[in-house]
């Protein structure tokens, strides 16, 4: 007999989840507060531009495959996969940018034109992420946070030096010159906290990076999106929009009873919420809630950000569809965001212009540019605040990039910290979860399953293993393992 089960949100961990649950057995649906599906990675079309709210690095292009696998498909039966070449550019003044190849052979070329010796250093940097990425990518995030053990086996035991180290002083041991740091440092930005405050296990993600590649999937990431839903469609999954989850309703043993849905009841005694953690806590009693105010203050949460989609009626020059701005002081905007929050100095930022590469996101002689500047969560956010930063990043791109394009904006809107707050329920309007450090990884990370509440399971980028799309797809198959084992 099938067994019911309410999953809150329909971003990418609800949505993998829904599909594990379908396939196990469960009668699955899924009910989103919003008008779309796909939580922080939904879509915005405007006059013939189309943009990606959230996700745009598509990278760990193998987890993706393996999720698919569990069904029996590929991502190619949903969606067409292009690597970009170069991956990304980094801007460290005007005229001064470095192209990061595709090719592996490329980029230690460029190591070494920049700074003799440093190819050797990369290689063996390089060898040491490769391994760190086979132990942690195909085994230790797949892992329920459950106990300190999961994180226990030779391989680790082996490199527990790497979980006290961080890949700032791993990196700034071996390479001298800044922009080699600042480019090796980059990838674990995506985990959420300074590289300063990031265990050098971790840098796994300079192998997804310069080993694995960076892709696009041709229409976007909401093409991802889709081939979820489509699979989880097929899977008998039903999705219902617009539907508020305002409580969740528990009995005298404290377990799951129902759930208050647009002011209506619905009764349950299953529910996974892919909804933010903390905003699924405040839908309970408060003594039922296993984590305090406090708690969550104390976390080192990833930023929030300040964004524009912008439509240009000119094509860009002098940028590739990833362009990273990273022509003033990392440390300080580091600073900013997590020690000292204010608004950005002098901020560092990110530009996409997907129709440099994909004809599908903007019409013909024209680009699609997204821009994020990375911010304190939390912070202060009014209309003045994003006009003058729009103002101030884009008089540095036109410098920086030597063309005027302030003249060219067709239209723009923007979201920062209320949006993720109103859109997402976000905790502080945080834009990708509970930050990757040491103190909260696996097992001290919030956890899947309630302590307090019967039949109540979490998933999503506050939960193991953290933030980002392809730790939200195995989330997911995490949470139904957990969920299984609990209904046996
Ligand atoms: C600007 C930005 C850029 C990013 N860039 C990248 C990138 O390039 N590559 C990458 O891998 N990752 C990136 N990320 C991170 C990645 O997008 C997220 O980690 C991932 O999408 C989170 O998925 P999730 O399922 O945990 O949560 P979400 O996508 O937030 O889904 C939660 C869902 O729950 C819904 N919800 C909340 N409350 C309720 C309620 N009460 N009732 C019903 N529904 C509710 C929300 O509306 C939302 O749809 C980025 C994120 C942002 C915001």
């Amino acid at each position: 007999m099938d067994k019911k089960i309410y999953i809150i949100g329909s971003g990418f961990s609800s949505l993998a989840a829904s599909c594990y649950l379908s396939k196990e057995g469960y009668d699955v649906t899924v009910l989103e507060k919003n008008d779309s599906l796909g939580g922080r990675a939904r879509q915005f079309k405007k006059e013939g531009f189309t943009f990606d709210l959230g996700p745009s690095w598509y990278w760990m292009p193998d987890v993706f495959e393996r999720f698919f696998a569990d069904f029996g498909k590929k991502p190619s039966d949903y969606y067409t996969l292009d690597k970009l070449s170069p991956g990304y550019e980094v801007y460290f003044g005007k005229n001064d940018s470095i192209k990061i190849s595709d090719k592996l052979p490329e980029i230690y070329e460029l190591f070494e034109s920049i700074e003799k010796g440093s190819s050797k250093y990369l290689k063996s940097f390089l060898d040491s992420a490769k391994s760190n990425y086979d132990t942690a990518i195909k085994d230790l995030v797949y892992k329920p946070g459950v106990s300190p053990l999961e994180l226990v086996n030779s391989t680790t035991i082996a490199r527990v030096t790497q979980f006290f180290s961080t890949i700032r002083k791993q990196v700034r041991k071996n390479i001298k010159n800044e922009k080699l740091i600042e480019i090796l440092e980059f990838p674990v930005l995506f985990l959420g906290a300074k590289p300063s405050n990031t265990p050098a296990f971790y840098n796994f993600m300079n192998y997804a990076d310069f080993g694995l590649g960076t892709w696009h999937p041709r229409g976007g990431m909401y093409k991802v999106i889709e081939g979820m839903v489509s699979l989880a469609t097929s899977l008998g999954v039903d999705f219902s929009k617009n539907a508020n989850v305002e409580k969740i309703i528990t009995d005298a043993n404290n377990s799951v009873k129902g759930l208050v849905v647009n002011g209506e009841e619905i009764a349950t005694n299953l529910v996974l919420s892919g909804a933010d953690y903390h905003h699924t806590e405040t839908l309970l009693d408060k003594n039922l809630r296993q984590y305090s105010e406090s708690y969550w203050s104390k976390k080192t949460f990833a930023p929030s950000s300040l964004l524009f989609y912008v439509g240009f009626d000119t094509k860009i020059k002098n940028a590739s569809h990833h362009t990273l701005f990273f022509d003033t002081d990392f440390d300080r905007h580091a600073e900013e965001i997590y020690d000292n929050p204010k608004w950005p100095s002098a901020p560092l930022f990110y530009a996409n212009f997907t129709s440099m590469t994909d004809v599908t996101s903007a019409p013909e002689g024209k680009e699609a540019g997204f821009f994020l500047i990375p911010l304190a969560p939390g912070i202060k956010d009014t209309e003045e605040l994003r006009e003058l930063y729009f103002n101030k990043i884009m008089n540095r791109f036109e410098e920086i990039t030597n063309q005027e394009v302030k003249k060219n904006v067709i239209f723009k809107r923007s979201f920062c910290v209320k949006d993720f707050e109103e859109e997402y329920n976000s905790y502080k309007g945080n834009a990708y979860g509970m930050a990757n450090t040491l103190l909260q990884t696996a097992f001290l990370r919030p956890k899947i399953k309630s302590s307090k509440v019967n039949n109540l399971f979490f998933t999503g980028q506050l939960t193991v293993p953290g933030p980002g799309v392809p730790p939200a797809l195995i989330s997911g198959k995490i949470a139904t393992d957990l969920i299984k084992k609990s209904q046996k």
